[in-house]
């Protein structure tokens, strides 16, 4: 048998879910660019990553469990769920801890999804909905993004998600905000989409963005999951926290929930220097409001250029934005990473013509803002 036979032999071994599988694109690596142009001073705003790092509290907190790598992690994540439970006023049995927030959606397919059963989300929605729906064989059924709500066009319409539930629905996915379009639900809409859907369906709100949303109608929906035992709500250390190196994140739920996905749940799937970092990380306030500061100016910084130039883009709560660039954007990648910018095309997400661009610092936008105008000069 040559190579490429044993190969497509083994295609249809996999699982048929697997075999249609499109594998995740992460934002390009910055060694690689480094390796591929030779060239320093990159500025990579691909992956929603904190410009300003992590909290230096969470840094001095890696010390000590540096002595004890050779033991494994605290399987039940103890110290870092006691915290959690005091400071969003939850019980500690209501938390699931995960390899980074992925991982708790993952163990939410795991848990309630197979062949025969489907899960609904929206078009535009993060792009690890459908994955982890389709490798346990479960069907993804995606509503159209449309004019309903406040935030048309590419927001999720929870009319047109509600319309596609049936008695074979297990779970939900919302983003909120929605990554890539940074598009979000209000208390009011979310509320009654809650009061309207079937009890035995499992609503996931993914809140990965929650700590830079600075709008007033914004819900706080862990404060909902008593009177919603439905209610999934899961946050990351990824983004504001600026751990996304580390890999840790969470959801909260009925005690009932957490119980089957703490089953599912590989024993120590969180290390011991993320347990240690998230751990400090979430009690240091001033560095979750000084990153929600920046962006927020950033947003500003990019929502002018977008104006100045006449760039259409979607109006954003979380930080990064997606910028229309006037026709097929991968051209436009393209000579942003011959300037040593990385950005993230958006194509597999049905957004061919919007690149998505994460706020940095001040400096960074500036250097982006100005290199997509000259690059837009000699394109279009
Ligand atoms: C970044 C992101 C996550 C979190 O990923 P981690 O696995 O926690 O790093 C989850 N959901 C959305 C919508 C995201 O953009």
């Amino acid at each position: 048998m040559t190579k490429t036979s044993i190969e497509s032999d083994f295609h249809t071994l996999a699982v048929a879910g697997v075999q249609g599988l499109q594998p995740y694109l992460p934002g390009k690596p910055i060694d690689e660019l480094e390796r591929e142009l030779g060239i320093s001073n990159i500025l990579k705003l691909a992956s929603n990553e904190n410009p300003l790092g992590p909290s230096s509290n969470a840094l001095r907190a890696l010390q000590d469990p540096l002595q004890t790598l050779a033991l494994y992690p605290d399987g039940n994540g103890f110290a870092l769920k006691q915290k959690l439970a005091a400071i969003l006023a939850i019980q500690r049995e209501q938390i699931t801890l995960g390899n980074g927030s992925n991982d708790v959606l993952d163990l939410l397919a795991r848990s309630f999804l197979t062949t025969g059963r489907n899960a609904v989300f929206s078009e535009h929605a993060f792009a690890v909905y459908p994955i982890v729906t389709q490798a346990v064989g479960a069907t993804a059924k995606v509503a159209t993004a449309h004019p309903t709500g406040h935030n048309m066009p590419y927001g999720h319409d929870l009319e047109a998600m509600l319309a596609l539930i049936d008695s074979n629905t297990r779970l939900v996915f919302i983003a909120n905000p929605n990554n890539p379009t940074g598009t979000w639900l209000t208390a009011d809409e979310l509320e009654r989409f809650m009061e309207r859907v079937p009890q035995d369906v499992i609503v996931v709100v993914d809140e990965a963005y929650f700590e830079y949303v600075d709008e007033p109608e914004y819900p706080n929906t862990m404060l909902w999951i008593e009177h919603y035992p439905n209610l999934v709500v899961t946050r990351t250390f990824s983004k504001i926290y600026g751990l996304a190196g580390l890999r840790v994140g969470y959801a909260v739920s009925s005690i009932e929930v957490a119980d089957l996905l703490n089953r599912v749940r590989q024993p120590f799937n969180v290390n011991t220097l993320a347990l240690a970092a998230a751990s400090a990380a979430i009690e240091d306030e001033d560095q979750v409001f000084v990153s929600a500061k920046v962006n927020q100016e950033g947003l500003q910084q990019w929502m002018q250029a977008c104006e100045q130039y006449a760039w259409p883009y979607i109006p954003s709560v979380g930080n990064f934005i997606c910028v229309d660039v006037g026709g097929d954007a991968q051209p436009v990648y393209d000579a942003l990473l011959q300037q040593g910018i990385i950005v993230r095309p958006v194509a597999n997400y049905k957004l061919p013509n919007h690149l998505r661009i994460t706020i940095g610092t001040e400096t960074q936008n500036t250097r982006c803002i100005a290199t997509l105008k000259q690059v837009l000069k000699e394109l279009r």
